[in-house]
C-alpha cells in the first residue's frame, strides 16, 4: 500500500496552498482518482480533499442570464436543476449520456473537467505510456488503437479526452475558474485541455496547485437553447465512453441559421471545436447539403492514429445527425440514454 498524507483544509486558500505541494491531489467525488490510485497509475504523496469547502456546490444564476456552477455540484444535480436543463439542454444531455447513475451522483463538475484519458496503456502499469512516464514510449501507437485520436494528436501520445459534458461547454464557450497561489484567473474552456505535442503529460494549462473553483456560462450560450442537442456513440447503450460524440446548436433567425456551433468528442486529446464547420453555415438555410460541407469541414484534418480510420467517417456522420435533430428543436424530454435506438423510456423533462 502506497503511504499518503490526508488534508481536509477549510477554505479555498488553505486548500491551494497546501495542494501547491509538488506530490499533492485534489479529492472530490474520486469517481476518476480513486481508480487510478488502485491501479497505481497515480501515487499521490498528499491527498487534499476539497468535499466539505463551503460554497462550491452551488448553481447561480447571474444578472444577465448566465450561469455560475460551483465545482463541487454533482453531475446528477446539475443535470437535473430544471432551469438549467432548460436553458443549456445540450449539457444536461452530455451529462445523463455519461457513466453510470451511481457515478453521476457522486463526480463533481470540476472533478469531470479534470478526469483523465481511458487509454488502457495509461492504466496498464506495465506499458509505456509517455504521459505517464514521460519518454518511456507509447504502447498504443502498435497496439489496441481503434478506439483512439483522430485529431490533433502526435507521435509521443494519441490518447483521447474521455468527458461527454466538456464537449457542449466548449460549444457554448464556457469559461473555467481557477484559484492559485497568485490569485484568481479564468480560463476558456477550449484552452483548459491541451494537445499532447511533445509533451504529452501535461494534459491542462493549470499550474501546479491552482484549484478549479467554478464555471461560468455566458448568457449567449442561453439564446441556443431551443436548437442544441448532444449526440453520444458507444459500444454499449450505457457506462461506456464515446467512440464519437458531437455538440451542435443554432440559433435560427428569419429560417436562415444566424449562429452555429459544433464540436466532438472521443476524437482528440481534448474536446474539438469545429469554427470552420460553423463559420461555413452562418448565414445559410439549414440544408442536408450545408450540413454535410460543414461535417466535412470539421473532420478535414483528421487522420488515423492506427486502426481507427472508421472513426472519421462516424465523426463526419455524427455530426450531420447532431446538426440535424438540433434543427428538428430542443425536444420536451430528453431520451434516458441520447443516440440509443433502444432507448424506450422518457428521460429528464427538459421543458418542465
Ligand atoms: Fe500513453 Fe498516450 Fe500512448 Fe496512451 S496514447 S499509451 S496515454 S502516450
Amino acid at each position: 500500500m502506497n503511504r499518503f498524507d490526508y488534508i481536509r483544509p477549510n477554505s479555498v486558500s488553505e486548500a491551494v496552498a497546501a495542494a501547491a505541494v509538488p506530490g499533492s491531489s485534489y479529492l472530490a467525488g474520486g469517481t476518476n482518482l480513486l481508480d487510478l490510485m488502485k491501479a497505481g497509475t497515480a501515487r499521490p504523496e498528499r491527498i487534499v480533499d476539497i468535499t466539505r469547502l463551503p460554497g462550491l456546490d452551488r448553481i447561480e444564476w447571474l444578472p444577465d442570464g448566465g450561469a455560475r456552477i460551483g465545482a463541487l455540484v454533482r453531475n446528477s444535480d446539475l443535470a437535473y436543476d430544471e432551469r438549467f436543463a432548460r436553458t443549456f439542454p445540450a449539457i444536461a444531455e452530455a451529462l445523463l449520456s455519461g457513466a453510470s447513475a451511481q457515478l453521476r451522483n457522486a463526480a463533481t463538475v470540476g472533478g469531470n473537467l479534470m478526469q483523465r484519458t481511458r487509454c488502457a496503456y495509461f492504466h496498464d502499469m506495465a506499458s509505456a505510456c509517455n504521459r505517464r512516464a514521460p519518454g518511456s514510449g507509447c504502447d498504443a501507437r502498435d497496439g489496441e488503437n481503434r478506439l483512439h485520436a483522430v485529431l490533433g494528436w502526435s507521435e509521443k501520445c494519441i490518447a483521447t479526452h474521455p468527458s461527454d459534458f466538456c464537449v457542449p461547454l466548449v460549444t457554448l464557450d464556457a469559461v473555467v475558474e481557477v484559484q492559485g497561489l497568485h490569485g484568481a484567473r479564468e480560463i476558456p474552456i477550449d484552452l483548459l485541455h491541451v494537445l499532447p505535442g511533445a509533451t504529452p503529460e501535461r494534459e491542462t494549462g493549470l499550474s501546479p496547485g491552482e484549484l478549479i473553483v467554478g464555471l461560468r456560462l455566458p448568457a449567449e450560450a442561453a439564446g441556443f437553447s431551443r436548437n442544441a442537442r448532444y449526440l453520444k456513440l458507444r459500444e454499449r447503450t450505457s457506462y461506456a465512453f464515446a467512440v464519437v460524440s458531437a455538440a451542435a446548436a443554432l440559433e435560427i433567425e428569419d429560417g436562415a441559421i444566424r449562429r452555429a456551433r459544433i464540436a466532438l468528442g472521443g476524437v482528440a486529446a481534448k474536446p474539438w471545436r469545429a469554427r470552420t464547420a460553423e463559420a461555413s453555415l452562418e448565414g445559410q438555410r439549414p440544408s442536408p447539403q450545408a450540413f454535410a460541407i460543414a461535417a466535412d469541414l470539421a473532420l478535414a484534418e483528421a487522420r488515423p492514429s492506427g486502426d481507427n480510420a472508421f472513426k472519421i467517417e462516424l465523426a463526419r456522420r455524427i455530426v450531420v445527425r447532431a446538426l440535424s435533430l438540433a434543427l428538428e428543436g430542443t425536444p420536451e424530454v430528453m431520451p434516458a440514454l441520447p443516440a440509443s435506438p433502444f432507448a424506450i423510456t422518457s428521460g429528464a423533462n427538459h421543458a418542465a
